[in-house]
């Protein structure tokens, strides 16, 4: 391990309802399993932000020396309109756009693995389709048929909610009663399968129209959206893995279907810790396509909408929905995005800064090892990210003191705070530099001018030497003569 930060790393276990210590099952090695996206539409900016904390939490908990194996699935097939009954989203889609089912699977693939890459989130180690893991889930099937909670009715088979709830419990995410639900839920109509409405449908039977369909054991037929995860965690991360994520929204039904479905498999639950992200609203309401409300990154990235004045770059969009912890909902605005793009700005331009800051002085006036040890604490008390950035506007206080001569820096205190920026703005919160090229290169051009000058003043022609620095100055850089040494700073 690199450090001993990672010992105090604290993560919101939603199954308890508590932030717990995070001690990995197999010491070195940790297994994320996040629901991924279903494939039948472009990824609007909610689904992004989900991604984008997962991506964190990732990276971060990589940083910290751990062996990690995240896996995010693609849904394309078995996710139905309403849950069990409607038309499968991806078939339905495959319709609308005369394509094949696997055309729709591919292009919106493309389309989400560009944006990923766009805002520089780090691939999943694995990314499991549930159309290639067919023989997985009627395996998982046949193994919860044994265990006495399936039961198969005209080619369909169902989990058995209410046989289950009377041993196990059914729930356990969420919350909710299967007595409150029961009360609560509509009778089925005539036309279903199901002995009741809380069950839920593992295999379907495909009817005559229906175009994504496999061979099984109960006939033709494709499988139920839950089953997938279930199949596909036990196969890339074991029975029992570290941690399952996924948007609040899938803790109920899926995540609790998910858990019955593994405790019905081998009687245990399938992850150590449950983590689920919070919503991203637009006015006040989730985002999301099924009302109407939502925004596509790619309208943001170029100022095509009605509530942007301008365009904000990923990087922008992405420091923006750090400024909310990630159990907490997020309103997306112009204001906010245009707050957002000031702010990053300014963290940016502290940064870009520190090579320049003069540190000739035996002592610092900021206390580095204290502050890095904080930004830390921030990211590991469940992975703070409006905390943490607050730290790095501290330091970005002190860096422009620095710059003025106002306060003193020492030469192992500022390699500190540049290797603590490099960690935290670009490997962990994965944001670019987007000032650097330019800004790297007006610095070498102001190193090759004071270089000039520093040959003028040896050649005694104090005429150049002087416009240089006068010009300089005009420019806003400031030169300032030691010894031989010529040093600069952005006034
Ligand atoms: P879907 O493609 O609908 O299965 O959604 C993919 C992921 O995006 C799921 O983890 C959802 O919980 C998440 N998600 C959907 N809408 C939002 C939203 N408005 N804010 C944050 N996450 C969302
Ligand atoms: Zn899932």
């Amino acid at each position: 391990m690199k450090s001993d930060f990672y010992k105090d790393l604290k993560i919101y276990n939603s199954l308890s309802g508590k932030k717990e210590i995070f001690v990995p099952i197999n010491k070195k090695n940790v297994g994320i399993y996040v629901c991924g996206p279903t494939v039948y539409n472009n990824a609007h900016l909610g689904n992004c932000r989900t991604f984008i904390s997962f991506d964190i939490i990732h990276r971060y908990i990589s940083h910290l020396g751990y062996k990690v194996r995240y896996v995010r699935n693609l849904t394309d097939v078995g996710h139905l309109e309403n849950d069990d009954d409607g038309e499968d989203k991806i078939s339905k889609k495959a319709r609308i756009e005369k394509l094949e089912p696997m055309e729709i699977v591919q292009k919106y693939t493309l389309d989400f693995h560009t944006i990923m890459e766009k805002f520089n989130t780090i691939p999943p180690n694995i990314e499991p389709t549930a159309t290639g893991h067919i023989l997985e889930q009627i395996d998982s099937i046949n193994k919860i048929i044994e265990s006495g909670y399936a039961y198969k009715k005209n080619g369909s088979i169902y989990f058995d909610v209410i046989k289950f709830n009377k041993i196990n419990k059914y729930g356990k995410l969420s919350g909710r009663k299967i007595e409150d639900m029961m009360n609560s839920s509509r009778d089925l109509d005539g036309t279903s399968d199901k002995k009741n409405p809380q069950d839920f449908a593992l295999w379907k039977k495909a009817e005559k129209n229906h175009i994504m369909y496999w061979n099984s054991p109960w006939g033709k037929g494709f499988p139920g959206w839950h089953l997938e995860c279930t199949s596909m965690s036990k196969k890339y991360l074991g029975d029992f893995f570290d941690i399952h994520g996924g948007g609040m929204d899938l803790k109920f039904p899926h995540h609790d279907c998910e858990i019955a479905q593994s405790e019905a498999i081998d009687n245990q639950s399938p992850a150590k810790f449950w983590m689920h992200t919070n919503m991203l609203t637009l006015n006040g309401k989730k985002m999301s396509k099924s009302i109407d409300n939502f925004i596509l990154p790619n309208e943001i990235f170029t100022g095509k909408n009605n509530i942007l004045s301008k365009d904000f770059s990923p990087n922008i969009v992405k420091f923006f929905m750090y400024q909310a912890h990630y159990r907490n909902v997020l309103d997306l605005s112009n204001d906010a995005l245009i707050a957002s793009e000031k702010g990053l700005n300014k963290l940016i331009d502290g940064f870009n800064l520190i090579p320049n800051l003069n540190s000739n002085h035996n002592k610092s006036d900021f206390d580095v090892d204290n502050w890095i040890s904080n930004c830390y604490s921030r990211m590991n008390d469940d992975f703070n990210t409006p905390m943490l950035i607050a730290e790095m506007f501290e330091c970005v206080k002190f860096i422009n003191n620095v710059n003025i001569g106002s306060k003193n820096l020492n030469k192992k205190d500022k390699e500190k705070i540049k290797n603590t920026f490099e960690i935290f703005l670009f490997e962990i919160l994965g944001l670019i530099n987007e000032n650097n090229s330019n800004s790297g290169k007006s610095s070498d051009l102001i190193e090759l001018l004071i270089k000039i000058r520093n040959q003028a003043r040896t050649n005694k022609n104090f005429e150049l030497s002087d416009q240089i620095r006068d010009d300089l100055l005009k420019l806003g850089i400031q030169l300032n003569d030691e010894k031989n040494e010529s040093s600069y700073k952005l006034i």
